[in-house]
């Protein structure tokens, strides 16, 4: 199966983890965190994203700093279409 990235916070989703539409239909390009009954729940920008994601990437163990982290996160956000649009 192809492995599907939320093109907005960049976590892989599955089918379960898809965002909806108002009409109840499924948005595969987002997350259910991100985007919910046709509109994103938070009107963030892309640095405030990485802000929010960085601490769970340390967590985690994908980098070792909170700055290391968002750095990696803003290179890989640039890459999702949500961020792509406003650039
Ligand atoms: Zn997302």
């Amino acid at each position: 199966m192809e492995m599907k990235f939320c093109q907005s916070c960049g976590m892989p989703v599955t089918e379960e983890l898809y965002g909806t539409e108002q009409d109840g239909g499924k948005n595969g390009r987002y997350c259910l965190y991100c985007y919910k009954d046709g509109a994103f729940t938070s009107d963030c920008t892309m640095e405030e994203m990485a802000d929010f994601c960085a601490p769970i990437e340390v967590k985690d163990g994908r980098s070792s700093t909170v700055e290391e982290a968002k750095e990696k996160l803003m290179a890989h956000f640039a890459t999702l279409e949500r961020w792509k649009e406003k650039a």
